[in-house]
């Protein structure tokens, strides 16, 4: 690697490592042709013809000296931590974040009609995360999430749990409203939910409720029907969060229906109700007394 780089090489790598970080993934290392093409190359062969066991060996010690060598001599010198890495207070780190994300321009969504983005609203040392998929008009509207009529039946939900809209923290998989209310797509999520995993990695929740299918496909990264999503816990840690945090070592996430699809299927509720009443147990909450 030359010992100065151009500088748009550098901003692309800059980018690329920043990605990665968001991604969780820390170290990095370049292979140089030159070890690919020395003794390392034979240690690759799967099944060296006429090798013993011994050479073998020889041959996988060369290899693993040589990767180790090109990890040391190639960490690529771009470095760029998280804004809000080693911010302790969690109202800083979250503005950070915004700040980072800034006029975001990053996925499509930014030029397809969002009045402005919805970062997130609540508590930012709540015990307790929503998360559903995206703003819709009102939110678009308003710049907060959850604030249409689904927003109404989620204060409810949060009431009939003990608590407050205030305790909890709320945001969503992507940040501007898809047009026509439309399911973000798979890029937009992508893009768009390492700064999520941002967010809960500062706030620290205890649980997670992820709200609809949308969303917890795209926390947990598995594609599942509803039915089977729910129903139970998931040990959960955001991608770009280091499961060495001493402090935190990531959180349960359960998943019930989204709001608006209560709203479509009233009949449901009783099942959502089951899957806040595991959360509940779990955060030893108590449901309001009658008076209250
Ligand atoms: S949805 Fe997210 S990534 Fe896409 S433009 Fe909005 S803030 Fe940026």
């Amino acid at each position: 690697m030359p010992s100065v780089l151009d500088p748009d090489l550098r901003r692309a790598l800059a980018e690329r490592v920043r990605y990665c970080h968001e991604m969780g993934i820390y170290d990095f290392y370049r292979r140089e042709g030159r070890i690919s093409e020395s003794a390392v190359v034979d240690a690759d062969t799967d099944n060296p013809p006429s090798t013993s066991d011994e050479q073998r060996e020889e041959m996988a010690a060369k290899k693993s000296a040589a990767v180790a060598k090109v990890a040391a001599e190639n960490i690529v010198e771009v470095f760029t931590p998280r804004a809000e890495q080693g911010v302790v207070d969690p109202i800083a780190a979250l503005k950070l974040i915004r700040e980072d994300l800034g006029d975001c321009t990053r996925c499509k969504l930014h030029k397809q009609g969002r009045k402005q983005i919805v970062f997130g609203v609540g508590n930012p040392r709540a015990e307790l995360m929503f998360v559903g998929e995206g703003p819709g008009a009102d939110e678009d509207m308003q710049g907060e999430p959850f604030v249409g009529r689904a927003g109404q039946l989620l204060n409810n939900m949060i009431k009939a749990m003990g608590i407050r809209r205030e305790d909890v923290y709320i945001a969503n998989v992507v940040k501007c409203r898809p047009p026509g209310n439309r399911t973000p797509e798979r890029d937009e999520c992508e893009t768009c939910s390492p700064f999520l995993m941002r967010q809960i990695a500062v706030i620290k929740p205890k649980v997670i409720v992820a709200l609809g299918a949308v969303a917890a496909k795209n926390l947990l990264a598995m594609n599942a029907s509803m039915s089977e999503l729910r129903g139970r816990f998931y040990d959960f840690l955001p991608a770009g969060a280091r499961s060495s945090d001493p402090s935190w070592q990531g959180t349960k996430l359960a998943v019930t229906y989204h709001p608006a699809f209560l709203l479509r299927d009233p009949r449901q509720k009783g099942e959502a109700w089951k899957d806040l009443q595991m959360v509940m147990k779990f955060l030893r909450l108590e449901p309001p007394k009658k008076s209250e």
